[in-house]
């Protein structure tokens, strides 16, 4: 039976330091949400966001974009954001359904209120492990969930499965970091099974519900389940067969309630590092 790796104490951790610090330092953090269409997915990640927000003393404000925004009208808002003193971070939800929009407003964020790590400056200040950039929220919710649980990845064998910008490159970079020995696999990997039943720590971020199961796993290991998978009931289901992984490994992170409930507390961190010109350090 494993130990259940739960975001919820890792979350209200952030987000007590984050009430506090703000007020100590007397600030009003404010972080922008861009949103275009009305997708399930985002409304929910927004919703969030503002609760929380609420909780930790940051004003979130979302602003709707027009799906037919021209490219010039998207470098224009994002420089009008970028000269914003009120405005200390932005998020993106993506994907976009206007590509090119997203496109000009990635290039164009300014490096310093990018809080989920997409800019250019922001990807390459990650793959040159320069701490001055904020990291992708999700790659770091992996790491901090580590930590919390005294399961360092120093010296371990790592395995993560998925190589996207999003998740699987940054959280193998900050793996590596960190001195874990990481193999990056994806849908063209031999052998998967024993590749992951050898690790000592497996992060999964393949997007395909349950498409880990028993058979991948072995006693002793920590399970960190990146998925979010909806079903047609609108449940949550991550990308490991959680009933399955729990029975065999020694810790894994439930979905929901693990990564993803981390994720939004940091980007609000984030956020408030930005308004203070600290980076990093919690
Ligand atoms: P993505 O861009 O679709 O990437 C998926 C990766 O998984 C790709 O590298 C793909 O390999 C690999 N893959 C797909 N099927 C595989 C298989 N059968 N075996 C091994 N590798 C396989 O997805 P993503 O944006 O990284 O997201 C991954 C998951 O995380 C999704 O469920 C998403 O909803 C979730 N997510 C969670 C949070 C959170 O806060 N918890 C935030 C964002 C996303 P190839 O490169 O070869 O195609």
């Amino acid at each position: 039976m494993a130990m259940r790796l739960s975001g919820a104490p890792v979350r209200d951790k952030i987000l007590k330091y984050i009430l506090l610090k703000g007020r100590e330092a007397g600030v009003n953090a404010g972080l922008t949400v861009l949103r275009m269409g009305e997708k399930p997915e985002d409304l929910a990640y927004e919703k969030s966001i503002i609760a929380m927000g609420e909780k930790a003393g940051i004003t979130v404000k979302v602003k709707l974009l027009d799906e037919n925004m021209t490219d010039k009208k998207a470098k224009d808002l994002i420089s009008e954001i970028n000269n914003d003193k009120s405005i200390h971070g932005v998020l993106l939800l993506r994907p976009m359904a206007n590509k090119e929009a997203e496109k000009a407003i990635t290039e164009n964020l300014a490096p310093s209120k990018d809080v989920d790590g997409i800019t250019p400056s922001c990807m390459a200040g990650l793959y040159g492990a320069d701490k001055t950039y904020f990291p992708p929220c999700t790659a770091r919710a992996c790491m901090e969930i580590l930590s919390f649980y005294n399961l360092s990845p120093k010296g371990k064998r790592v395995v993560v499965i998925g190589r996207s910008l999003v998740i699987g490159k940054p959280v193998s970079m900050m793996l590596l970091r960190e001195d874990a020995t990481v193999t990056i696999c994806h849908s063209k990997t031999s052998n998967l099974k024993e590749i992951t039943k050898n690790a000592d720590i497996v992060i999964v971020a393949i997007g395909r519900r349950e498409a880990i199961g028993g058979e991948f796993l072995e006693k002793g290991q920590t399970v960190i389940d990146v998925g979010i998978n909806v079903t047609e009931e609108n449940k949550l289901i991550g990308d490991v067969n959680y009933e399955e992984a729990f029975s065999i490994v020694d810790n894994i992170t439930p979905v929901p309630g693990g990564v993803g409930s981390v994720t939004a507390s940091l980007l609000l961190l984030h956020c408030l590092q930005s308004c203070l010109g600290i980076i990093d350090k919690y």
